[in-house]
């Protein structure tokens, strides 16, 4: 019986190479959202930005009062944000929260 080791087991979002687009994509539609931050809250846990679908999200350079470094939007990709709510959930400090918007976008 093969066994499959470990380091063949990773998380979803380092599984690109086999992701495939469904048939009938262009009938989905994509939210769109805004994520703010609340920076005084962060304690630099990673979670937020290791765990983004859209990988957007990136330790800053700024420093909070309690010293560590919250997270930002990567540059070039404000319009990223597909409003999955990932972030927001696995925060364990609310630091995070998303706005959806309105005008939702169709998938190309
Ligand atoms: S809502 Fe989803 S896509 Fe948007 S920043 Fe959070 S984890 Fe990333
Ligand atoms: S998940 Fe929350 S506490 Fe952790 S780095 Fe992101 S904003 Fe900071």
């Amino acid at each position: 019986m093969a066994v499959i080791g470990f380091s063949r087991i990773r998380p979803m979002m380092y599984q690109d190479q086999i992701t495939r687009n469904p048939v009938n994509r262009k009938h989905f539609v994509i939210p769109k959202g805004t994520v703010h931050f609340i920076p005084e809250r962060c304690k630099a846990c990673t979670y937020c930005w290791h765990f983004c679908p859209k990988d957007m999200l990136e330790e800053s350079s700024a420093i909070n009062a309690m010293g560590y470094h919250p997270p930002a939007v990567k540059e070039g990709m404000e319009d990223s944000c597909i409003a999955c709510g990932m972030c927001e959930t696995v925060c364990p400090e609310f630091a995070i929260y998303i706005e959806e918007a309105n005008d939702r976008e169709r998938a190309h």
